[in-house]
């Protein structure tokens, strides 16, 4: 056997011109040390499917960390669906949708998906954050800006990093913060590129809903252009599920969704004029440089999509069990904020440590949340991301506000 390989001597792995030396970081500590405490939230093991309950460490809990608000994911038909397109195309695509990766799905996908957002053209991604990583990147060039609310996803802000453009943020889910840093922009360059604005429907960690008509009449007053993502708001709001733009009566740019949350499957669209789409078949990278997703995937979505479109009893019953979720922890005294217009319900704690505390008591207790810490949420604001899907029952949530009581007096 070969010796072990070793680094040369006149580089120690601890010395600041190694690449590796940032790898011996306070943040790796905190993991491990939580880890060893058994408070680690991060990268945990399912031993069975994402529905309202699952098996996580030999027990079984009530999952209250998903983002399958429609309860798709054990739907017999999408799995049907799923099933058949293995059948007939494979387990993987084996290249890029530019040259041996488009499949008959990706053209009925894209077809369904203008239909439903009502946009002349949409394109299919492997993943969500492949869309606002390329659509960003892509459309704002060296003269160009792009303008992102303060708390929006990183997959946007990673695009706005890709671009060559510049990166600008407003206030929080505030129209008149957007309007000023658009028109300052704009005073100083006066002949100088675009402006693209992008904002999250519903908030992935505070499950807030964006101002979008209020947002949409700044950029058209200024002159930008609007991206509105609907990851968490697609199948649950508006009518048709179409999202929180169709709910709010406007018609933005460009719409972009993830098949990975409501719709039970992974990838991602983006909807908009047949133009941009076309440009962005050709230009943009995140979709030239990486393979089509798996016919599975794409299989699974083509029916999720269906399913969701006419799914009005799903979203009813998705909204009642975040309604009844909310009231219960506001009664209990829990920080969380006013009523979520979405699937997603926010229990505010502050401490990293003591959101770890917390959810480790709930999971005792039979109830699996999503601990969210920096950098997904302000530092010293963590959280415990709760979301409800459809399947969950009354008596689901009946059970998780008494996990919440109990936890909370144990901790003290
Ligand atoms: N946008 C938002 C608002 C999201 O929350 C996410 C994922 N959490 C994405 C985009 C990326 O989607 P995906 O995980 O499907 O790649």
């Amino acid at each position: 056997m070969a010796d072990a390989w070793s680094p040369p001597d006149d580089l120690p792995l601890t010395s600041p011109s190694d690449v590796f030396a940032k790898c011996d970081s306070s943040r790796v500590d905190d993991y491990r040390a939580a880890e060893a405490l058994g408070l680690l939230p991060f990268y945990r093991e399912m031993a069975s499917q994402s529905g309202p309950v699952v098996d996580h460490d030999g027990h079984r809990v009530i999952m209250l960390g998903s983002n399958n608000y429609l309860g798709l994911t054990g739907d017999e038909r999408v799995k049907a669906a799923a099933i058949a397109a293995v059948e007939r195309y494979g387990t993987g695509c084996t290249g890029s949708r530019l040259m041996n990766g488009t499949l008959s799905l990706h053209r009925e996908l894209e077809e369904a998906f203008a239909d439903w957002m009502g946009m002349e053209s949409a394109l299919v991604f492997t993943t969500g954050y492949m869309v606002n990583l390329g659509v960003v990147s892509t459309l704002v060039e060296t003269d160009d800006a792009v303008f992102l609310d303060a708390v929006g996803h990183a997959s946007l802000i990673d695009g706005a990093r890709m671009s060559r453009g510049t990166l600008r943020s407003f206030r929080h889910n505030m129209p008149s913060s957007l309007r000023q840093r658009l028109r300052s922009w704009r005073d100083k360059h006066p002949d100088r590129g675009g402006a693209l604005v992008a904002v999250d429907g519903i908030y992935s960690m505070e499950g807030d809903m964006s101002p979008v008509a209020e947002i949409s009449a700044v950029c058209q007053e200024v002159g930008a252009r609007l991206l509105v993502d609907e990851a968490h708001s697609l199948g649950v709001l508006g009518p048709e599920g179409a999202g929180v733009a169709a709910a709010a009566g406007i018609r933005p740019d460009l719409i972009m969704g993830t098949f990975s949350k409501s719709l039970a499957s992974c990838g991602g669209f983006l909807a908009g004029p047949q133009g941009v789409i076309d440009y962005l078949r050709v230009a943009c990278r995140p979709m030239l440089f990486t393979a089509a997703g798996v016919p599975a995937a794409l299989g699974a979505v083509l029916e999720a999509q269906r399913i969701a479109r006419t799914g009005d009893d799903l979203r009813e019953a998705c909204l009642a069990r975040a309604a009844q979720l909310h009231r219960g922890l506001d009664q209990l005294g829990f920080a969380v904020g006013s009523m979520p217009p979405g699937p997603i319900v926010p229990v505010h704690i502050g401490g990293d440590w003591d959101a770890g505390r917390m959810w480790r008591a709930l999971l005792d207790r039979g109830v699996y949340t999503n601990c969210a810490i920096a950098p997904a949420v302000p530092p010293g604001r963590a959280l415990l991301r709760t979301s409800v899907m459809a399947t969950h029952t009354e008596e689901h949530i009946d059970m998780v506000l008494h996990a919440f009581e109990d936890a909370r007096s144990t901790l003290g």
